[in-house]
């Protein structure tokens, strides 16, 4: 399938990989809205909350709070922001199932509505791992 988190997945595209289970999986986006942002999707292809299954969207859904709770050790946010976007119409870019987890700082001006804008890899590769080595 011509799908490119199922690549992730697989391995046949790089990522910076914080988390994985048998079902779920969570890695560094690479046009960060803030520092640590990530993305938590299901290892089994659906396009949106109208398509996952259910034992899918609760597995993520576990993933998702594990991921925070990590978030919040290694990085001590004020707040994080998880969001999820369904169909062109709500600017899903990538078809296949995933809930964004942005972590959030006072006063720190990040604005959801901003176009994509590459990351410093060095820096996204540094505060993954520092993620993943808080679960
Ligand atoms: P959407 O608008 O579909 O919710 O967001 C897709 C997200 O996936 C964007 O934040 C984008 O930066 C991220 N993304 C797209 N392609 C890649 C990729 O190849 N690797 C990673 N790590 N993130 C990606
Ligand atoms: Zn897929």
């Amino acid at each position: 399938m011509d799908c490119i988190f199922c690549k992730i997945i697989a391995g046949q595209i790089p990522s910076i990989k914080i988390y994985e289970d048998d079902r779920t999986f969570a890695f560094m986006d690479i046009n960060p809205r803030s520092d640590g942002h990530c993305l938590v999707i299901p290892k089994k292809h659906a396009v949106t909350l109208w398509d996952i299954e259910d034992d899918e969207l609760r597995v993520t859904m576990v993933t998702l709070k594990k991921v925070a709770l990590a978030i919040r050790k290694a990085l001590n946010p004020d707040g994080i922001t998880s969001f999820q976007l369904n169909g062109k119409a709500a600017n899903q870019l990538v078809d296949h199932y995933h809930v964004h987890l942005v972590p959030r700082w006072l006063n720190d001006g990040v604005d959801m509505r901003h176009g994509l804008q590459p990351g410093d890899m060095e820096k996204i590769k540094g505060l993954g791992a520092k993620i993943a080595a808080a679960f």
